[in-house]
């Protein structure tokens, strides 16, 4: 990833986890797992931030996830380049469904992670992936290609 981009996420590390965090409140799970997302993004020479949360109204209704919401959101502002960074808030943990993997913090799902990787001219390798809780305490940062091998997804090709 390019130095610029780098010095763009640290200098707005703080703003999107504070972004991801107040998305709790307006996330939506009929079983109260919330999830809040932020990306930041490159867009004609200009960073940008926006926020997103996940909403599953009852249980056969289609998944929506804060990092997809958070996509949508960019498109709606017809801001959408480069995506540098992704925070993922959330105080819930799970069995990844597809690699099994029980990591520390809320992963992006593998529905979300097939997303991602199908966004060949946003996603890069070197896209930043951190997931927090909401206190803040437990907190883990891949590189797109980190988390990719982390959950041996082979359906993804970088
Ligand atoms: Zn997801």
């Amino acid at each position: 990833m390019n130095a610029n981009h780098v010095k763009a996420y640290f200098n707005n590390q703080s703003l999107m986890i504070e972004m991801a965090i107040k998305e709790i409140l307006d996330a939506n799970s009929y079983r109260n797992f919330l999830v809040g997302a932020s990306e930041l993004i490159f867009h004609n020479g200009i960073y940008q931030v926006f926020s997103g949360h996940n909403i599953k109204l009852s249980k056969g209704f289609p998944k929506h996830c804060a990092e997809k919401d958070a996509l949508i959101k960019a498109c709606d502002h017809h801001f959408f380049g480069e995506l540098v960074a992704v925070v993922v808030a959330s105080d819930e943990r799970q069995r990844d469904e597809l690699s099994g993997k029980n990591p520390s913090t809320l992963h992006p799902c593998p529905t979300c992670r097939a997303m991602f990787g199908d966004l060949k001219d946003h996603v890069t390798r070197g896209t930043i992936f951190y997931m927090t809780d909401l206190a803040q305490i437990n907190t883990q940062e891949y590189s797109f290609e980190e988390l990719v091998e982390y959950h041996n997804d082979d359906r993804i090709k970088l």
